[in-house]
């Protein structure tokens, strides 16, 4: 191996086993190549590394700035998965409800949704989860403010391994963009989103929770059927604006949980940007999208109407700043606030 390459990797420490990854043999070559292409491919030793993704992107900044004329091309292979002498407990086993926040289609605001019912929620005394499952656009990180986190790591006794999520306003918060660069969202194939998520649910040490929610990935794929049965969700929140493109996607989107082998309960659709009122006209609504067609669907399919919550420039500006509206908007907290109870009142006291 190149001796300068050896250098520069032999900086990048893998925080798990708190080695340079050379010395936790992860590199499996690294060469510099007659045209100054350099390639390094690291092979991980478990399967789905978690720390996989951050650490290709270190040794791709590194090498990069050392070689700044230089093509670099960095390859994860990962061991094939060995058979677990034991099952992990999954440390879900002390979360009470489980709540998937879907929505047929991108950018009717599913996450901003997500976002500020967990607020809400925890204004409420509980205790509050939030999983990003969605590899497609994960904004969670920026919504509550920690997009530069990086979740470390923890074993216990019984050699256990834990992911510890990011907190904010009291809210814990496990992304999948914790770990993937968005460009990357579009290579994964179903399989491995689905196997980064199983591993982001089961192994992020959420503790003790009253809810966690779930902000899936828009649509009605694979990778939603597969989290859908992988996790026992106590129900769905369905999220929709107006007009009738986003809400013929919510009837697919109900369709899937309410289809025999899913069997998740609709808890109901939040109709969201429902209308416009501008500071200087208070009185006034402006139905940009259309006027209550969430509303009209959720009659005729015998679902819950939530809520519905207008455009509100603080709900954008919110999200951009990294402290969700609910908490800090007294208009939005009150649509949040009926929100919430609804849902409350909507699954079982008990655990
Ligand atoms: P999705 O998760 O469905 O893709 P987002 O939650 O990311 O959608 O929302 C898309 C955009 O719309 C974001 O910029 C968000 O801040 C904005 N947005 C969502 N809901 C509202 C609202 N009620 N009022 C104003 N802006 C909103």
């Amino acid at each position: 191996m190149n001796e300068q390459l050896e250098a520069l990797l032999s900086q990048i420490i893998h925080p798990e086993t708190g080695q340079n990854i050379l010395d936790s043999g992860f590199v499996e070559r690294a060469e510099l190549g007659a045209e100054g292409d350099i390639a390094v491919t690291l092979r991980f030793q478990k399967a789905r590394d978690p720390f996989a993704q951050k650490i290709k992107k270190q040794v791709e900044a590194t090498i990069e700035a050392a070689f700044p004329e230089a093509r670099c091309m960095v390859i994860i292979r990962e061991a094939a998965p060995k058979p677990r002498r034991r099952e992990q407990e999954s440390s879900t086993t002390n979360i009470c409800r489980i709540i998937a926040v879907a929505s047929g289609k991108g950018g009717v605001g599913k996450s901003t949704v997500t976002a500020n019912l967990a607020v809400a929620l925890r204004q409420r005394g509980y205790n509050v989860g939030i999983l990003d499952a969605d590899i497609y656009g994960p904004s969670q990180t920026k919504m509550f403010g920690v997009e530069g986190f990086i979740p470390e790591a923890e074993r216990d006794e019984a050699g256990n391994e834990y992911i510890i999520p990011a907190q904010s306003l009291g809210i814990k918060l496990m992304s999948i963009g914790f770990f993937i660069r968005p460009t990357d969202a579009l290579m994964w194939r179903g399989g491995m989103a689905v196997n980064a998520l199983h591993q982001l649910i089961h192994q992020t040490k959420w503790g003790a929770l009253d809810y966690l929610l779930i902000d899936l990935p828009p649509g009605t794929g694979d990778i939603h059927l597969s989290l859908i049965n992988e996790l026992k969700l106590s129900g769905a929140v369905i999220v929709s604006t107006p007009q009738g493109v986003a809400v013929t996607d919510v009837v697919r989107g109900v369709e899937m949980f309410r289809h025999e082998q899913v069997n998740v309960p609709v808890l109901g659709v939040v109709e969201n940007m429902a209308w416009f009122t501008p500071e200087e006209l208070p009185n006034n609504r402006y139905y940009i999208f259309g006027q209550g067609g969430a509303k009209r669907y959720a009659e005729e399919a015998g679902i819950d109407l939530l809520g519905q919550v207008p455009i509100i420039q603080s709900i954008m500006e919110g999200s951009e700043q990294g402290r969700p509206a609910a908490g800090i908007d007294s208009r939005v907290e009150e649509f949040y606030s009926d929100i919430a109870e609804k849902v409350v009142e909507k699954l079982p006291t008990e655990c």
